[in-house]
């Protein structure tokens, strides 16, 4: 399975409940980066310098990155990855590793939400967690990104047929009943 959805819009904390409801490994590309810029790896200090300014961090980084993960023994019961693709060229990447592993995907969901929504969530975001991306000025530029970029690559998937969209605006449990929701019933088309 794929979260797809822009900035604040809730999709790690509804991968998570995803992950316990369905016994699936949730991987986030934002939080194996923020772990190793924690850890000043190699990876994270290249990483870095593209998170605080909101850019993507490039892709020569980014998809090997992912191949390796989804090359652990974890993913054997199915996964579940969060915030990547988020460009076509990383579909495209993505496509070459499910080739190669046999994986197929069964549902690419998009939580949706208008931008000043969540300019004002991660506003909020910023005072709890201190994440060094979250001032307005980058989240404004995430913000840009995610609609000049990330929705091509809700198009490609909507055209094949296998994206579902959740509103991601209401209490957290609320919008975990629609997603969950949604998964059953594209589950069962
Ligand atoms: P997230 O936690 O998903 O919002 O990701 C935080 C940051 O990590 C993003 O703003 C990017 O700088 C970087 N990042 C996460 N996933 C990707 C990806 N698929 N491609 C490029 N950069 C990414």
């Amino acid at each position: 399975m794929l979260i797809i959805g822009p900035p604040g819009s809730g999709k790690g904390t509804q991968a998570e409940k995803i992950s316990e409801r369905l016994g699936v490994v949730a991987i986030s590309t934002g939080d194996i980066f923020r772990a190793n810029v924690k850890g000043e790896t190699p990876l994270g200090v290249e990483a870095k310098k593209y998170m605080d300014a909101g850019d993507f961090v490039p892709d020569s980084v980014t998809n090997k990155m992912v191949r390796d993960r989804l090359g652990e023994d974890d993913v054997d019961k199915g996964f579940l990855l969060d915030g990547y693709p988020r460009t076509t060229a990383q579909v495209d990447y993505l496509e070459g590793i499910l080739a190669d592993t046999g994986d197929k995907l069964d549902v690419v969901l998009q939580l949706t939400a208008d931008d000043e929504e969540l300019v004002v969530r991660l506003l909020g975001r910023a005072k709890d967690t201190g994440r060094s991306d979250d001032n307005e000025h980058v989240i404004r530029h995430r913000l840009n990104l995610y609609h000049d970029q990330t929705e091509a690559v809700v198009a490609k998937y909507s055209e094949r047929g296998v994206l579902t969209k959740v509103d991601g605006i209401g209490g957290i449990d609320e919008v975990t009943d629609r997603v969950m929701a949604a998964i059953k019933q594209a589950q069962g088309s």
